[in-house]
């Protein structure tokens, strides 16, 4: 999967790429883009085709319409972003497919840059319609993917546009993220440490499985942390436990221990009544948390084991938050432990949507070697080791 083709494989003189970017950016209430990130790590590839004296036609999604037309979730603030970040007029095209996109598409000069509006105003987006991906086909003589973001879903403009135009290439954004999922799992510098964290076990447990057969440590925090103390036997209160789960975890810890992969848990934990700001909350031994106390932090003894357990180790992984970090008073163990990985000297490669933000909020993002911009595709790369987008570019 990783030998893909990619735009430097691909010669753009006068030549229009479609390029199928993520441009599902934040929104505030008035319409404003709140974090521009996404639309920034798809310049270099813009960057490429233009400079090589080719023209531009970018389509994304932007929130769920549903294959409605709805003004609010428009990609005006994208184009006019984006324009502001490439120093020139981005033209917005009333609809992604239809005739006048056909025309503004067909008049596009080398060194121009259109974007198609909304791809989820229509359904054939979703339900990879035939039809819908031929229109949009007709745009473009050159498919580029930079939307690893999406590349676990089986949409038009993943799967159905790339069969249909060819070449079908990875852009600079998915030929980084495959580059860094290459050398954290498939030919890592070992010892190798798998972090997992959030809030359920149900949506890792394929991914934590696969991962025990590559990983030399395992560290697990979070709400899902819980599942695995409980099904050892342990009492953790009101903490989030997946009771269809237990048995699960337990096999899980068993087959950690028959390859003898260490697998460090929480020892303590910080514990509330209820989930909230203002709530009292105080730090207990796992084995003592309260029954009517729900566990919504590591606590220090934990932030010491993990970062012992981290000393040494050359590649590390990490997937989830240790707590509830959205709230100051459970955000410690989460915010510790991404200085502790900042502050390591092994390549550290982070996924999962609420994990960039906790790095972000404490500002060490420069620190960690790759944040990858995708949550459910990082953590389908890690449990099947393959995503539909990209098996259907080109092979080298
Ligand atoms: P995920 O999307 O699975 O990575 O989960 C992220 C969410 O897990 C965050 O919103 C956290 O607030 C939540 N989370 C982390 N630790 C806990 C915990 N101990 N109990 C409940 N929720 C948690």
């Amino acid at each position: 999967m990783l030998k893909k083709k990619t735009v430097e494989d691909v010669d753009f003189a006068g030549k229009k790429a479609l390029v199928r970017a993520d441009f599902n950016v934040p929104l505030d209430s008035n319409g404003n883009i709140t974090d521009d990130i996404r639309i920034r790590s798809t310049l270099p590839t813009i960057n490429h085709v233009l400079d090589a004296g080719g023209s531009v036609i970018l389509m994304s999604h932007l929130g769920r319409p549903k294959g409605k037309v709805i003004p609010e979730m428009s990609l005006i603030p994208v184009a006019k972003r984006l324009g502001r970040l490439l120093h020139q007029d981005v033209r917005l095209a009333p609809d992604c497919i239809g005739d006048e996109t056909e025309h503004l598409a067909g008049e596009l000069q080398p060194g121009e840059v259109l974007l198609l509006e909304n791809l989820r105003f229509h359904a054939g987006e979703e339900s990879n319609d035939p039809e819908f991906s031929r229109r949009l086909a007709l745009l473009g003589d050159v498919y580029i993917d930079d939307a690893f973001a999406n590349a676990h879903r089986q949409h038009a403009s993943m799967i159905g546009v790339p069969e249909l135009l060819k070449p079908a290439v990875a852009g600079f954004l998915v030929k980084n993220e495959l580059n860094y999922f290459h050398k954290s799992l498939e030919d890592p510098v070992r010892p190798l440490a798998a972090i997992f964290g959030g809030a359920k076990i149900s949506d890792k447990i394929k991914a934590i499985m696969r991962l025990l057969e590559k990983v030399d440590k395992i560290i697990i925090g979070g709400g899902m942390a819980y599942t695995f103390l409980e099904s050892m036997g342990y009492c953790v209160g009101r903490s989030l436990v997946e009771k269809e789960m237990l048995e699960l975890a337990r096999d899980i810890m068993d087959r950690a221990r028959e390859l003898g992969i260490p697998f460090y848990l929480p020892v303590d934990a910080v514990a509330a009544k209820a989930r909230g700001e203002l709530v009292e909350a105080r730090t207990y031994p796992v084995q003592e948390i309260p029954e009517d106390c729900m566990a919504l932090d590591i606590g220090p003894a934990t932030i010491a084991l993990f970062r012992s357990a981290l000393s040494g180790v050359r590649t590390i992984v990490w997937n989830g938050p240790m707590g509830v970090f959205e709230l100051s008073q459970f955000s410690k163990g989460t915010f510790s432990m991404v200085d502790i990985v900042a502050q390591s000297p092994a390549l550290t490669i982070l996924g999962g949507g609420d994990t960039d933000v906790a790095v972000h909020a404490t500002g060490n993002s420069e620190k960690i070697d790759y944040i990858s911009t995708g949550g459910g595709a990082f953590l389908k790369l890690l449990e099947t080791g393959e995503l539909p987008g990209l098996n259907a570019l080109d092979d080298q």
